[in-house]
């Protein structure tokens, strides 16, 4: 980075949040593409843009007490980010995982305001969540989580101010039982949160929308690099919401997938995933992925995640979790013949194996852009609700495969624009910043 006032505005975030790793890894990748905009756009350093965007509108951190099913009282810590609202209403998932605190919402959330605007639906950014674990929860313990949880955010979100959704831990159960608590409590109807269940205002097409849109967006870097999904070998990651959708999309495209994962290992079935069998174990059992193997005794399975990715594949399609992929899992992916890799979780590499990617001439697919069908579909549903009216699954599925192809053309154009080409990641945060950035400029010092 060269721009002194980009420097300037990060060295201030490092001592501000110097207790945020997560965060300062977010900003310092985004600002790093930002370089020549700074450079060209004084306007935008006079307008004291760079450094209000590090800085969210609003954080709020707040008790959540439940009883779980011994009759103990627990506690647990819940966030809500309101990032950015400059081109809408706060938008972004909920995570309910232990290894939440406010660095890893507060990175979540900065990513979610670029995301949000390459989707060209308007849409501020924002995050939230709790360190509470719905692994090996009962039902009830899971219910009366949500309900306490809802209870004191709904003070806070609403239809036209902030609109949470799922993220890792928050599945359709969990937006359920908060939807249901929301009502109760404000005595409305409203689409206040995204990935509701199909009979009380979710949108076809939600549940897919993160996976499938992956798969739309790899589609179309395979396609401007003169190749096709058509054949190749597929690794992905994970086995939630976002894995198993990229898994299906991916093999309807005409790859095979060979690998899955959950945080204890991975399996790698050289015949191509068995998704019914997957989905069975995680959407309806709530089992480990290991399982898997029980009754496919073809296929292995590994302890350990990281491992997934010393398997040979032509793509790679990380959909678990942040910094998953290291420089040397990134030098194994390069020396096993990867060509391409793009994420569906957020932040899945580390800047040294990004730096492992383009020394290797890989394909490379960032997060804000590559995965941003879940939120893109997430604002569908909500237009849906504001008009009390429905479209179907084809409608919605065209209307994502559109928003992917508009987002790729985005990053693909700014990175030409700004010098880089190929360099999608730079494309996509240019592209994402400029449209934030006039409407806060617009909008005035607030
Ligand atoms: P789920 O909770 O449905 O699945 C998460 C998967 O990742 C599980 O297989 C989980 O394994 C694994 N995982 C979670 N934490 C870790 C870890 N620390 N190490 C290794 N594996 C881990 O979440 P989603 O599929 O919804 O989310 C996956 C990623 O995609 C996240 O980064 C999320 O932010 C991102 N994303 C999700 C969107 C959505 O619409 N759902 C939209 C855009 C991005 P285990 O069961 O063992 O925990």
């Amino acid at each position: 980075m060269q721009n002194k006032h980009l420097i300037e505005v990060l060295e201030n975030v490092k001592k501000r949040d110097g207790d945020q790793p997560e965060f300062i890894q977010a900003v310092t990748e985004v600002f790093e593409s930002l370089d020549p905009v700074a450079d060209a756009r004084p306007d935008l350093i006079k307008a004291g843009v760079f450094e209000r965007i590090v800085e969210p509108e609003r954080q709020i951190i707040f008790r959540v007490p439940w009883v779980d099913d011994n009759g103990k009282v627990q506690v647990n810590r819940g966030f809500r980010v309101q990032f950015n609202s400059a081109i809408g209403p706060y938008k972004g998932g909920i995570r309910l995982h232990p290894s939440v605190y406010l660095g890893i919402i507060k990175f979540l959330g900065f990513e979610q305001i670029f995301k949000n605007s390459l989707t060209t639906l308007p849409m501020g950014g924002g995050k939230g969540g709790s360190d509470f674990d719905p692994k090996g929860k009962s039902d009830a313990e899971v219910m009366r989580f949500c309900q306490s949880f809802m209870t004191e955010l709904s003070k806070h979100i609403g239809p036209d101010t902030d609109v949470p959704a799922g993220d890792i831990g928050t599945g359709a159960r969990e937006v359920a039982y908060m939807f249901g608590q929301y009502k109760r409590l404000r005595n409305e109807f409203t689409g206040v949160l995204t990935g509701k269940g199909l009979t009380f205002g979710g949108s076809l097409a939600r549940t897919e929308a993160t996976g499938y849109g992956l798969c739309y967006f790899t589609n179309e870097v395979l396609k401007a690099n003169g190749k096709s999904f058509e054949g190749q070998t597929v690794c992905i990651s994970g086995s939630g919401n976002v894995a198993i959708y990229a898994c299906e999309k991916a093999t309807a495209l005409g790859a095979k997938v060979i690998t899955m994962s959950d945080s204890n290992g991975y399996i790698v079935d050289k015949n191509g995933i068995d998704l019914d069998c997957v989905k069975q174990l995680k959407e309806v059992e709530r089992k480990r992925i290991k399982e898997y193997v029980s009754t496919h005794p073809d296929a292995e399975y590994h302890e350990g995640c990281s491992g997934v990715w010393t398997v040979p594949c032509d793509i790679a399609l990380p959909c678990a979790t942040q910094n998953e992929i290291n420089e040397e899992s990134a030098k194994a992916l390069a020396a096993n013949g990867c060509y391409c890799i793009c994420e569906g979780a957020n932040m899945p590499s580390t800047p040294e194996a990004i730096e492992v990617y383009f020394a290797n001439n890989m394909l490379y697919g960032p997060a804000k852009a590559a995965n941003a069908g879940g939120v893109a579909v997430s604002g569908l549903e909500m237009s849906q609700n504001s008009m009390r009216y429905g479209w179907t699954f084809e409608e919605v599925d065209d209307k994502l495969k559109n928003i992917m192809k508009d987002i790729f053309a985005a990053c693909d154009s700014a990175s030409k624009e700004f010098g880089m080409e190929g360099n999608y990641m730079a494309g996509a945060n240019i592209a994402g910043f400029l449209k934030v950035a006039e409407a806060m400029k617009a909008q005035g010092c607030v």
